[in-house]
């Protein structure tokens, strides 16, 4: 079969290894930067205490109050405190939710955006943006919204509780198996997907009995990265499409929905994706050439929880998720029919295994 795709690659400065948050001082004097603003949720506030330590305690100012689904109102606020200390750019340090605050300020300002992830979510190497409004979530995309620096420490992910851990890695895993299927998927892009998922797989178990295995958490990191470029890279379909549904219309938590959904998601697809099967097949370990199965043994050794129905979704909520997740679908490999969404989620709900 002869090759005809497109490819374009977002551009990134990466920054990757082991202490490597003390490397700031020379990325900001080479960006010629000198009056960071810093980012962070309540919980890590230590972290940002931390940046401004390395800073020698040069920055314009530190905002912890990050917060899940990137409200305008908290984003408003933020920029009006980075504007009034005279900032000249952004540090975010923490998951999604610090990553998307510091991408809503960057893109706000025209400030430069240096975003240090701490958890798997892959926020940082995507050009999106999701904030909500009154209760409604919105997501956009532009060049402008992604982040110029991106650093990743892993020392910073030892702190990570194990359960996030072991979520946030299957949430990253996800943005790679959708990737394997994207209408504008392409070989490299494939190739980054099936390093990443490989590199979480074997290393998530590892992580789960030893968080502090250095070498486990370097693998995840990287693989998280190059997941995260997937999901920036090409476009995503019904896994992605039922988790936006739910998280966004019945509050369930990010990476605990990602975790559940994923296995459902790619049997409804497998009919229609057999060649991303087999690829996603071969970077599982233990797949025994299944990819569903390999999805099922991971989740099982992670020890997750498998059900929707223990975050709070309700049994009368399952038709109205599978009537929001088929408004304005997401172009997916296979046709999206209401009645058999609504069993994926129902199964998805109650816990039963994907097959
Ligand atoms: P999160 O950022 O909400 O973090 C969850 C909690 O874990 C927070 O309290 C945080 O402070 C804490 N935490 C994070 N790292 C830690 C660490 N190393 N040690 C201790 N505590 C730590 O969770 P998330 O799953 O990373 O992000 C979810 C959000 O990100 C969602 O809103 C989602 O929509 C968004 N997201 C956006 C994109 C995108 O491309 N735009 C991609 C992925 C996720």
């Amino acid at each position: 079969m002869s090759l005809d795709f497109e490819y374009q690659a977002n551009p990134a400065h990466v920054i990757f290894g082991c202490g490597t948050v003390n490397r700031l001082p020379v990325e900001l004097s080479r960006l010629g930067l000198c009056k960071p603003f810093v980012l962070s949720t309540p919980e890590q506030a230590e972290h940002a205490n931390m940046v401004k330590m390395v800073l020698g305690g040069k920055v314009a100012g530190v905002f912890s109050e990050a917060t899940m689904h990137t409200p305008v109102d908290v984003t408003e606020r933020a920029v009006s405190a980075a504007r009034a200390a005279g900032s000249d750019s952004i540090i975010s340090i923490g998951g999604g939710s610090t990553v998307g605050l510091g991408k809503a300020i960057s893109f706000r300002t025209g400030l430069y955006h240096v975003a240090i992830p701490t958890t798997y979510a892959g926020s940082e190497v995507t050009p999106i943006l999701g904030e909500t409004q009154d209760g409604r979530k919105t997501t956009m995309s532009d060049p402008k919204i992604l982040p110029g620096t991106v650093i990743y420490d892993v020392d910073l992910t030892l702190t990570l509780p194990v359960g996030l851990s072991s979520t946030s890695g299957v949430n990253a895993i996800a943005h790679a198996v959708e990737a394997l299927y994207a209408r504008n998927g392409n070989p490299i892009i494939d190739l980054l997907a099936q390093e990443g998922v490989r590199s979480l797989a074997e290393s998530l178990p590892v992580v789960k009995e030893d968080p502090t295995n250095i070498e486990a958490r370097s693998k995840a990191l990287y693989g998280a990265w190059l997941c995260g470029t997937c999901l920036g890279s090409v476009g995503m379909s019904l896994h992605h499409k039922l988790c936006h549904a739910l998280g966004g219309s019945f509050n369930l938590p990010h990476a605990e929905t990602h975790t559940i959904v994923l296995p459902h998601a790619v049997a409804y697809n497998a009919p229609a994706i057999p060649q991303a099967l087999v690829k996603l097949a071969v970077a599982l370990p233990d797949s025994d050439g299944d990819a569903i199965h390999g999805l099922n043994v991971l989740l099982q050794k992670l020890g997750v929880r498998r059900d929707l129905k223990s975050f709070g979704l309700k049994e009368e909520d399952v038709a109205k998720a599978a009537e929001i997740a088929v408004s304005n679908p997401y172009w997916n490999p296979r046709t999206v029919e209401k009645e058999a969404i609504q069993e994926l989620i129902r199964r998805a709900w109650s816990g039963e295994e994907a097959r």
